[in-house]
């Protein structure tokens, strides 16, 4: 399932309706913690920079499907205009009805409508048809950014995007699903997972999807005497999930069959009840009368060594009784490993309210690399589900990737005037990645304009060292200061002007992507190569070479361009069947290398006098993903062109 992200279209002054998560808490009509609305400021100055005006929804407690002055979103409206003070923000007392829809509609740029809680209507809950059609009528753009309410199939989340013909995510559901899906899919290894809570029962299912990619598994938190049972020890009072033990033993079985390093505590600090005086005791030796109520010292070094070795961790649920000094010790010290784990340059994501208020408190919230802003849909992602309100505005296919390659032409006036052009285009929204690879000397003073235009700036090639005595090279730190976010390895003209061998190419390719840029792979057969029947063995050689031992790619940073040298600037070029065969010849050998379902989502792009004319042809192609354009993208009007017949 892919969804479009609000990043990906100019909202170009049409009035957003975005469904944001602002159940915050209030105490006598006051904010008492306005985490969630600042969650939710990049969206909304995002769409709001643009010039477009904002309806803005929540839902706000449980007020049952009718108006309760208790659960107003006034006190929320009031908070967000002290805090958005550049901006203008306005509340109407109820959801839909003709005043809503006037002020609506007389929305100007910089101005924000904050609607009635959503749930006073009992519409909302019921996904009620009439309700979400009149939701609707609000705006031109539907933004869903709410994290936490995504697995719920609600109007707001889903009637109304099925209404307006599908949306976009905000910038935090983008975050939140770029670290449950991509980071967790694709992990840096040694991935570890580190789960605490009560209950097994609520960790099994994503136990059991996440064990086939985990290294190590660290268990805390009452749940883990549910696993010290299933080895047929005793645990005095702790707590166990008794249906559960025989569940524990099979998760145990199957980390050991997977080689997952299952690390359980191996002391706990104790009492006779939470509020007597603790005592550490090794795991073995809980005395009958007692109940284990956080995990030990000795226990959390354990834990502090494997975290610290690993690539990315995923920790959820508190280690103990998070709420009851002094078993709040090891999951307040967790929280600070996380943090030290994050700057040793892990990834680190944290889910879960104890899991969350415990690296708050701890000073690391800032430091870990994702805090999840929705214990429910952030379990149902980790699960390996989709969650259901995305559907609705869930869009077929990869995402394309159109690049223009000026090579050694352009300049910097000429550039300026091309981003112009695409911001202009760009608000009909093409829904590609548009990148632009001018020469080096421009790059720099591009980053602005291209923001503002929704283009992502390349390097057209790259070298892989950090730095030194090598005269007329950028190296991969180079790019990524000058502003860019991609590059090309391989080019043609490289490789044939240039004389750089699939090794070059492969230590370029694999050096860019672990800087952090994303890199596209340039492949093709020249002619005689084409003529003598080697067109599979060439760039099956070219394609091994470059992905063979490399690390830390993932489809969002490794793109494959298929360009035939013979077509390159010659104004010849490869037919849509010719160019869909050798596509899923590629594919095929990403899936030997890489696995198959990392294939699937590599987008393999097509190069070689692509023009206005053969676009249409050669893009709808099902496995051409998009286009690397040289000649016909020095002009915006032919590239914007091409880019329309995607
Ligand atoms: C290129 O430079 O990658 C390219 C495909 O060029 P052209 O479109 O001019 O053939």
């Amino acid at each position: 399932m892919r969804v479009p992200s609000i990043r990906e279209i100019r909202t170009g002054g049409r009035t957003v309706f975005l469904r944001a998560d602002l159940n915050v808490p209030v105490e006598n009509g006051v904010v008492m913690d306005e985490s969630r609305i600042i969650a939710t400021l990049p969206t909304l100055r995002h769409v709001l920079d643009q010039g477009s005006p904002v309806v803005l929804a929540s839902h706000l407690g449980r007020p049952r499907g009718a108006p309760d002055q208790k659960y107003t979103m006034a006190p929320v409206a009031e908070k967000l205009s002290e805090i958005l003070e550049d901006y203008e923000v306005l509340f109407i007392d109820r959801t839909i009805g003709p005043r809503v829809e006037a002020m609506a509609m007389g929305l100007c740029p910089g101005q924000v409508l904050v609607i009635e809680n959503l749930r006073f209507h009992p519409g909302e809950e019921k996904n009620d048809r009439e309700f979400a059609l009149d939701l609707a009528k609000l705006a031109h753009i539907y933004v869903n950014d709410a994290f936490g309410t995504c697995h719920r199939e609600h109007a707001s989340t889903a009637g109304v995007p099925a209404a307006m013909g599908g949306g976009y995510t905000g910038l935090l559901v983008e975050k939140e699903l770029e670290a449950f899906g991509r980071m967790v899919a694709h992990p840096r290894k040694p991935f570890t997972v580190l789960m605490g809570g009560a209950k097994v029962s609520d960790k099994v299912a994503m136990i059991a999807h996440v064990l086939p990619k985990l290294d190590n598994l660290l268990i805390g938190g009452a749940m883990a005497f549910t696993f010290i049972r299933s080895r047929g020890v005793a645990t005095g009072r702790s707590l166990v999930e008794e249906d559960r033990i025989e569940t524990a033993g099979e998760i145990m079985r199957a980390a050991e069959k997977a080689g997952v390093n299952l690390v359980l505590p191996v002391d706990f600090v104790c009492s006779q009840s939470p509020d007597g005086p603790p005592v550490t005791v090794p795991w073995d030796r809980i005395p009958e009368d007692m109940a284990g109520y956080d995990i030990g010292p000795e226990s959390v070094e354990l834990f502090r060594d494997v975290l610290m070795k690993s690539g990315t961790i995923v920790w959820n649920g508190p280690m103990g009784l998070f709420e009851v000094e002094p078993f709040d010790a090891a999951t307040r010290e967790i929280a600070l490993i996380l943090g030290d784990a994050t700057s040793g340059g892990a990834i680190t994501i944290v889910g879960g309210g104890d899991s969350l208020r415990a690296v708050t408190e701890a000073g690391a919230l800032e430091k870990v690399t994702h805090a999840s802003t929705g214990g429910g849909a952030s379990l149902e992602l980790l699960q390996g589900n989709e969650l259901p309100a995305l559907g609705h505005i869930a869009v077929k296919g990869l995402r394309p990737l159109m690049g223009a390659n000026w090579k050694m032409n352009g300049t910097r006036q000429g550039a300026l005037d091309f981003l112009d052009d695409m911001m202009l285009g760009n608000s009909m929204h093409f829904g590609a990645d548009v990148v632009l690879f001018p020469p080096f000397t421009l790059i720099g003073g591009l980053s602005a304009a291209a923001e503002d235009a929704g283009v992502r700036l390349g390097g057209q090639d790259i070298h892989w060292e950090p730095g030194g005595a090598f005269t007329g090279e950028v190296s991969p730190g180079m790019l990524l200061e000058a502003g860019c976010s991609w590059f090309l390895a391989g080019h043609s003209e490289r490789r044939h002007i240039f004389g750089e061998t699939d090794a070059v190419v492969a230590r370029k390719l694999q050096a860019g992507i672990a800087a952090g840029l994303k890199g596209i792979l340039c492949v093709g057969e020249t002619l005689a190569q084409r003529e003598s029947g080697n067109t599979a063995i060439v760039v099956g050689k070219q394609v091994e070479a470059a992905l063979h031992g490399i690390s830390g790619a993932d489809p969002s940073n490794l793109v494959v361009a298929y360009e035939p040298v013979w077509a390159i600037g010659t104004g010849k070029n490869a037919t849509p069947e010719e160019a869909q065969k050798m596509h899923v010849f590629i594919r095929e050998r990403i899936g030997v290398i890489l696995g198959k379902d990392f294939a699937e989502e590599v987008r393999i792009i097509y190069g070689g006098s692509v023009t206005p004319g053969n676009s249409g042809g050669i893009l709808s192609q099902p496995d051409v993903n998009g286009a690397l354009v040289g000649g016909a993208s020095l002009g915006s009007e032919s590239f914007l062109d091409i880019l329309a017949s995607l």
